[in-house]
């Protein structure tokens, strides 16, 4: 930047942008999905459940954006790359990977069922990440803003009784983020990932409304749940081609959650 020059043209528009979103058929995927739709992107709208993912996407073409669905197991690696190979082909690229597809996961260590919920857990929300960010790369390197945004938690810092294995994965994705930010800073491509906190999805869809009001109300400074588009907004100011110097962070999402004290 020159004296002359008040500021570069780093561009706070994904408009154009072609943009893959795992577990894109209900809660934060979905409305992420949304979003880049709303501010212009291309979206593949991708999810275990095909039918979801073909509701979403007929959602966004509906309201004008562009969309397509595929269904996409992300813990089967021969179907992430031929799913990424399609999307691609499909929308001329990819600039954004969102990495968001996740599951419950919650068992006690002694519990009978633990090998399966721990296989699960590492499976879908941390091996599933590699796939589907392996799959990509190529892609994100010929993008002039290449992106990833990985989903953790509030279980990505700290813990939670019979949570283990989910926690264990949420903490798994910071780590892959810091380390894949480092690996590929040069490349111009970031990494980075976004920490919610009680969110109102399908995964918290179970829960009795007066348990939520009574956790949001002890634990999180903002005293509520939050809709899924208010992370939907911190992934997709990750995904700014103005973001290009962040990388390797995580952005929590959880109403000031990890930071109270008292
Ligand atoms: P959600 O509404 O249940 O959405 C998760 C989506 O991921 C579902 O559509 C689910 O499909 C899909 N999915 C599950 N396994 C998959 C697989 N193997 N391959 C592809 N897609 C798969 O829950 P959400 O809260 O939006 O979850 C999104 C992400 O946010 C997850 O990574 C979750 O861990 C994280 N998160 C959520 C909260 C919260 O309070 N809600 C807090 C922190 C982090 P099915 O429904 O068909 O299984």
């Amino acid at each position: 930047m020159t004296t002359s020059t008040r500021l570069t043209s780093l561009s706070r528009s994904v408009a154009g942008h072609r943009v893959l979103v795992t577990g894109a058929g209900s809660g934060i995927g979905r409305a992420t999905a949304h979003l880049f739709a709303d501010e212009g992107a291309s979206v593949a709208v991708t999810d275990l459940d095909g039918d979801r993912a073909e509701r979403v996407a007929a959602e966004i073409t509906g309201a004008g954006g562009s969309a397509r669905a595929w269904p996409l197991d992300v813990a089967d690696a021969a179907a992430v790359d031929r799913v990424m190979a399609e999307t691609v082909a499909h929308m001329g690229g990819l600039d954004v990977l969102v990495n968001n597809a996740g599951i419950p996961a919650g068992a006690p260590i002694e519990s009978a069922d633990y090998g399966d919920t721990w296989h699960a857990a590492l499976d879908v929300m941390l091996t599933g990440m590699t796939l589907t960010i392996r799959a990509a790369m190529a892609h994100l390197r010929a993008s002039a803003a290449g992106r990833v945004v990985n989903v953790s938690s509030t279980e990505g810092v700290g813990g939670s009784p019979s949570t283990s294995a989910y926690t264990a994965a949420k903490h798994g994705v910071v780590g892959l983020t810091r380390a894949l930010a480092v690996e590929l800073g040069e490349t111009g491509i970031t990494v980075n990932a976004v920490g919610p906190g009680p969110i109102d999805t399908g995964m918290t869809a179970g829960i009795p409304d007066e348990a939520k009001v009574k956790f949001a109300r002890r634990r999180v400074p903002v005293r509520r749940y939050a809709d899924p588009e208010e992370v939907a907004h911190g992934i997709v100011h990750l995904a700014l081609p103005a973001s290009s110097y962040i990388t390797g962070h995580l952005l929590m999402v959880d109403g000031g959650m990890t930071v109270k004290n008292n």
